[in-house]
């Protein structure tokens, strides 16, 4: 290749600061040091935490950054001690590693790897590890991924291998929002055949909770969420009846209960609210009622009564729906490949990289499931 070890200068949507739209700049992305792969971005989605990040998680140190997390793309060159990849290979990046050598990697308990950035915090890479500049600064990669760039560069802990005829513009969303919900009903709630399940809010990551349920073999799946716009696209995915809180006077979890006589047996927050949280836990059955929580925020402190987990209940959380992930990812493309899970019809808007502030708007206002920004030509 002959940009393999130089510096490629490419697109990137920057964002320079909190709360302000991101700007297309020319960045240049370094080389892939040892054990570190180059990428090509083709295509990525927009997942509700790229806009956490910008407008409310607000961390004083993590800008100026590179959003996205949720892309696919074609690796363009290698670092030292890289074998498992070649350039022209189809990838995902991942959000958490997978490093298959430490205690978490080696237990079938977990998916959370003791080695990515992601040990650290959950935001932006440090200073040192991120491989972009522009006009002279260090731009931080967010989620360790940063797919709102041409290329991006990344351990190869955190990239997986994908089928080579897999359509990198409806795969992109398995590096985030589908395995997410998919998994935190599948891997998390393991949900069960026969079960009752109420899913919290219906963005791709609840849509993709609910198609989790259905594919568990629930047998009612009811979708909750304030906007009832999102109802008709829940009943693609599996759900069977549709709950808007803001038609009751009464707390969601008292008209869950009553619908269910006494409480779901699974549910799945995917809103991000701490409140909604605690509704989502009082909505399931005493005695075995399981509640995941998948929104994210760590801005505020929940709350619940002790008796509520006393009575029998368990409250969970799942991260990337706990799929292992280099090992999951390309497991779920298979899945899509072979019909077994949806991703085309979460896709509601395409556009082009620059106009990621559209799509950032579409999200904000609950006008979209996802939109996917093609990136660079495959
Ligand atoms: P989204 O904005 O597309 O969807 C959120 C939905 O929640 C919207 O339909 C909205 O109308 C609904 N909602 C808002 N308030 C509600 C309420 N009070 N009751 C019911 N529904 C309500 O977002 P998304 O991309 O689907 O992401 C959902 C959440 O999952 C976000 O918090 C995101 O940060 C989080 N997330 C977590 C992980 C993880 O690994 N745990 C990964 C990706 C995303
Ligand atoms: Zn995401």
């Amino acid at each position: 290749m002959a940009t393999a070890g130089k510096v490629i200068k490419c697109k990137a949507a920057v964002a320079w600061e909190p709360n302000k739209p991101l700007v297309m700049e020319e960045i240049e992305v370094a080389p892939p040091q040892a054990n570190e792969v180059r990428i090509k971005v083709v295509a990525t989605g927009v997942c509700h935490t790229d806009l956490y990040h910008l407008f409310e998680g607000m961390h004083k140190d993590g800008f100026p950054a590179v959003l996205g997390h949720e892309g696919a793309g074609i690796v363009e060159s290698v670092g030292p001690g890289v074998t498992e990849f070649q350039p022209g290979d189809k990838v995902i990046p991942l959000f958490i590693s997978q490093c298959k050598e430490c205690r978490f990697c080696k237990s079938p308990k977990t998916n959370q790897c003791e080695k990515g950035w992601a040990a650290d915090r959950h935001d932006v890479m440090s200073d040192k590890d991120t491989r972009f500049t522009c006009k002279g600064k260090k731009i931080l990669q967010f989620m360790g991924t940063s797919t709102f760039s041409e290329y991006t560069v990344v351990n190869q802990m955190a990239v997986a291998k994908i089928d080579p005829a897999a359509p990198l513009d409806k795969v992109c969303l398995l590096g985030c929002g589908v395995c997410t919900g998919y998994g935190a009903a599948v891997n998390t709630a393991k949900v069960e055949e026969g079960s009752t399940c109420a899913v919290f809010g219906l963005g791709a990551v609840g849509l993709a909770a609910v198609m989790g349920c259905k594919n568990a073999g629930a047998k009612r799946i009811i979708a909750v969420d304030i906007n009832p716009d999102k109802f008709e696209k829940a009943k693609v995915f599996g759900a069977n009846e549709f709950v808007n809180p803001k038609d009751h006077d009464k707390p969601i979890s008292q008209v869950l209960s009553e619908m269910t006589n006494g409480g779901v047996d699974y549910s799945l927050e995917c809103v991000g609210n701490v409140g909604v949280m605690r509704s989502a836990l009082e909505s399931t059955i005493k005695g075995w009622g399981v509640s995941v929580l998948v929104g994210w925020t760590d801005m505020y402190d929940f709350s619940a009564r002790p008796i509520q987990l006393i009575a029998g209940r368990t409250w969970k959380g799942s991260l990337f729906g706990g799929f292992k992930s280099k090992d999951g990812v390309p497991e779920m493309v298979k899945d899509y490949l072979n019909k077994k899970v949806k991703l085309d019809e979460f896709i509601t808007h395409k556009m082009a990289l620059n106009q990621v502030n559209d799509a950032i708007e579409l999200m904000k206002h609950g006008k979209c499931i996802r939109t996917v920004l093609s990136v660079s030509s495959a």
